[in-house]
């Protein structure tokens, strides 16, 4: 779990006494990850000083992140400072939130990050690292996962050592996001609840986590609340949703979400909405709600992405839905294997 946090509409002006005490010394820089979209943009870094070696990278969120481009990253850090950096602060949304805690892992840890894809493969403590969330919804800020997409899979660098040390929730970051990306990734938390709560997995832990995260998604995407109200409630139900999972799993929203992004470059929030239309079968409620946010905040989804897929990326996306067994487990039981066939997954993709 994350072991510190803050929350409050203008709490970023505390990331400078948050991090003082943790600098090692003077040749032991922060290496501030921002999400490009804030680059010449002093509203944000005025809120942070930089002192001594530290210094801000800016990286953009129009991919999803990857095992080589983490791997970059600590090269160029290891490279560019004296010592091991005093710390790792993440500033954006899901992509950026991954990056910040997959760099600050590899730091301490040999090889690439590829090697680390899988559950609990994660040797040493990585460097101290802190989260402030920019948009919503995934839940990476607390979650114990840095979702990666390697040369093979897409899969996460799941341990004990992936959560930040700290984290700031500030739902004032969240006020530039785009209505649809709002939508998007918000829905992602809405289908965190969704899968963890239908989940074989399901626990109270979780259940009260998700419960609680659920009942906020209807009030933000079905009532009428004030965009302030909205903002605050999205980022605690994002918290609490991603508190839900991290003690259970996801289904199979996720696990055909996967495949769709690691073939099509499908963004995430986006990829969960389009397989999530089509999952009556497993979630009937939910998939009816799900479609009145949608027509009560007028999103348009995309329609017939899957019409040029060849037969070989078939296939990986396929594959890649399949090596998730965990997400299939939770969903339908041990028994998965009797209930999904490769036909059957091809079907739900071709109709998306
Ligand atoms: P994102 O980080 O991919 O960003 C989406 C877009 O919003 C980008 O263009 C970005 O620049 C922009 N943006 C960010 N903050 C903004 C702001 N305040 N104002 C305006 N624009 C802003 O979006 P996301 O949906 O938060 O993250 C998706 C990623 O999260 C995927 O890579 C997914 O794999 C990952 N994810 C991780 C977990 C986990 O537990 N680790 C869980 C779910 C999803
Ligand atoms: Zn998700």
């Amino acid at each position: 779990m994350v072991s510190k946090v803050v929350f409050g509409r203008g709490s970023i002006n505390q990331i400078d006494d948050i991090i003082r005490p943790k600098r090692l010394n003077e040749r032991a820089p922060f290496v501030f990850i921002i999400d490009a979209f804030f680059q010449n943009q002093s509203t944000l870094t005025s809120k942070f000083s930089l002192l001594y070696d530290d210094y801000i990278i800016y990286v953009s969120a129009d991919e999803e992140p990857k095992t080589s481009q983490v791997d970059a990253l600590v090269e160029s850090i290891i490279l560019n400072t004296k010592d091991l950096p005093s710390g790792i602060i993440g500033i954006g949304g899901g992509t950026i939130m991954d990056i910040a805690k997959a760099v600050s892992i590899m730091l301490t840890n040999t090889g690439s990050s590829e090697d680390y894809q899988g559950w609990d493969l994660v040797k040493n403590p990585g460097v101290y690292s802190v989260g402030v969330p920019t948009i919503s919804g995934t839940g990476a800020e607390v979650s114990r996962t840095a979702v990666l997409s390697g040369s093979k899979l897409k899969l996460g660098l799941n341990s004990d050592y992936t959560p930040f040390n700290q984290v700031i929730l500030d739902p004032e970051l969240t006020e530039s996001v785009t209505k649809d990306q709002w939508f998007f990734t918000g829905m992602d938390c809405f289908i965190h609840c969704v899968e963890s709560l239908n989940g074989h997995f399901i626990n109270t832990f979780s259940e009260s986590y998700g419960t609680m995260a659920y009942a906020l998604c209807k009030d933000i995407f079905l009532g009428d609340l004030s965009d302030d109200d909205k903002q605050n409630k999205l980022m605690m139900a994002s918290w609490h949703g991603g508190m839900s999972i991290a003690y259970s799993q996801v289904g199979v929203a996720h696990a055909l979400s996967y495949g769709l992004s690691f073939v099509l470059g499908v963004k995430h929030g986006l990829g969960n909405c389009i397989v999530f239309n089509h999952l009556d079968e497993f979630y009937p409620n939910d998939v009816a709600l799900f479609r009145e946010m949608i027509v009560k905040n007028d999103i348009n989804l995309p329609k017939h992405i899957c019409e040029d897929v060849t037969d070989s990326q078939m296939e990986t996306m396929i594959d890649t839905a399949l090596s998730l067994e965990p997400l299939w487990e939770n969903a339908l039981g041990n028994e998965w294997k009797t209930q999904i066939s490769r036909q059957k997954i091809e079907r739900l993709f071709r109709k998306m």
